[in-house]
């Protein structure tokens, strides 16, 4: 009876489940070393993660609930799947999922709930690059120092003028340029004030003066 029902959900299902499981592992392999080794996004050793993504990989596309990723893993005989396949999206894949309450990868509310889908193999989660961008680019111990460095005899990047302590300042205001270390340089406090009173924005010439960039007015 058991056996029954399940045959009745594979053949109602549009989850495929075809291909042997080591071509399937050669062949994302080869499309990772391709399109996203470059970009740091790592390749699981053989396991539930890995299974997973070839399940989806099998999938490219297509939204699996996780009860089809049951199946899938039922099928080919594999340990029972854990549920868990959302965390590849921190290690740089890029899937898309119905869960409205996801932050670590994109929803699409064409989905359901439970469904997860591997949306590409030719990309990175973007999700995950804007944050890996984020992480590298962020302000590191010593980094400060090096800015003042560049900027010792400039002194304030806005007016020139020397001071004993600067403010980490600003060019752009942007929520994802703020956190780039090229973003900061070092401000007097009414520079820096004056700037976030009228949320001016810089360009830095190759003289190190900050100037402020003259927005287009709409005619
Ligand atoms: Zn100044």
């Amino acid at each position: 009876m058991f056996l029954l029902k399940s045959i009745y959900i594979w053949q109602n299902t549009k989850m495929i489940c075809n291909l042997d499981l080591s071509i399937l592992k050669h062949n994302l392999k080869k499309d990772w070393e391709k399109y996203l080794k470059q970009h740091g996004v790592k390749f699981p050793q053989d396991g539930q993660r890995l299974n997973g993504i070839l399940c989806l990989y099998e999938n490219l596309g297509t939204p699996l609930s996780q009860d089809e990723m049951i199946e899938w893993f039922q099928k080919r005989n594999l340990p029972e799947y854990d549920r868990q396949i959302r965390h590849i999206a921190d290690d740089g894949w890029y899937i898309i999922g119905g869960n409205t309450r996801a932050t670590r990868y994109k929803v699409s509310l064409d989905l359901s709930y439970a469904q997860i889908c591997l949306k590409t193999i030719k990309e990175p989660n973007p999700l995950w690059s804007a944050g890996n961008l984020k992480r590298k680019n962020f302000l590191e111990a010593g980094d400060w120092e090096d800015i003042l460095e560049i900027f010792k005899d400039r002194g304030c990047a806005v007016c020139g003028l020397h001071f004993n302590n600067y403010d980490k300042g600003h060019l752009l205001n942007g929520a994802f340029d703020s956190y780039n270390k090229n973003n900061i340089v070092p401000m007097c406090s009414s520079c820096n004030n004056w700037g976030q009173m009228y949320n001016l924005e810089f360009k830095l010439d190759k003289n190190l003066r900050a100037r402020p960039i003259i927005k287009k007015r709409n005619v």
